[in-house]
């Protein structure tokens, strides 16, 4: 089969650390020509000058996906250096959990912003250019939460569903135009993802099940792969993945 990942333009979110981190560099391993996208400018330049000096070809953007604006120029300013967009993985997200009845409002707020505006952003910025190549491909990730929900999960969970529903409803429309669209629905994978939770016994329950049954984020970047290096015809509309001893 012809490989079909070296020489792709790809533009990562959330590429400053864990997952999007592993897919960058895995990607470039491959012969893509990547772009990393975060708000922590130093962990992004860290990792673009390894890949370049490895003999790959990266970019660090400094990038908010909650801003529209951002997200434009970051997509704009990758079709000036490289002349195109060939795939978009947002995997840029947050993941605050706690329970509805402590009201922790902002942090709902925030994954709404960063979960399912950022990928929006992603789309609105993307799609107008890959419709015009007639060819892209929109990687989002979304979550086991996605699929399910459980105790404290319960807005994380609905901003998985919803890019999930979003995904599908991309690939529906975008198929006219040959633009593939996959959803990758991650298990527990050992990322810096929980240290964001304020509730404290929230937080050390899920730090300790990960640091049990936890697969390290080089597992998304081969299911990314996967999906990209398909030929063109055939669309990888959806990957779950899981840790083989995680029971939910
Ligand atoms: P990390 O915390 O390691 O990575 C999250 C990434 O998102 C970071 O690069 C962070 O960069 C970025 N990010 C957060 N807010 C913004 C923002 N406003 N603008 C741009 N980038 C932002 O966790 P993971 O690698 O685990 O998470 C990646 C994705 O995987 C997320 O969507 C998460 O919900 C999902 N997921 C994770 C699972 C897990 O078990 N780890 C399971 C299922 C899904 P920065 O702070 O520099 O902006």
């Amino acid at each position: 089969m012809k490989d079909n990942i070296k020489d792709k333009v790809i533009v990562i979110t959330g590429a400053s650390s864990g997952m999007g981190e592993a897919a960058a560099r895995h990607l470039a391993q491959k012969g893509a020509r990547v772009v990393l996208a975060a708000r922590r400018a130093d962990r992004i330049k860290v990792i673009a000058n390894d890949i370049n000096g490895e003999g790959g070809e990266a970019l660090a953007m400094v990038t908010d996906v909650t801003s529209l604006e951002d997200v434009k120029k970051l997509v704009d300013t990758t079709v000036a250096k490289w002349g195109r967009i060939d795939v978009l993985i947002n995997n840029a997200g947050v993941m605050p959990l706690s329970s509805l009845d402590q009201a922790k409002v902002n942090e709902w707020d925030k994954m709404i912003d960063v979960n399912l505006r950022g990928v929006l952003h992603g789309i609105a910025a993307a799609l107008p250019i890959m419709k015009a190549q007639k060819s892209g491909h929109i990687i989002n990730t979304a979550s086991v939460a996605g699929h399910l929900v459980f105790p404290t999960s319960a807005v994380y969970s609905a901003t998985k569903f919803a890019v999930r529903a979003l995904t599908e409803g991309l690939r529906n429309e975008a198929s006219a135009w040959n633009i593939r669209a996959t959803i990758i629905s991650p298990g527990a994978v050992s990322t810096e993802l929980l240290e964001h939770i304020s509730d404290k016994d929230v937080q050390a329950a899920n730090q300790e099940y990960v640091s049990k049954v936890g697969v390290p984020p080089e597992t998304f970047a081969r299911m990314v792969a996967f999906a990209i290096n398909e030929p063109e015809d055939v669309g990888v509309n959806e990957i779950i993945f899981r840790p083989t001893a995680q029971e939910l």
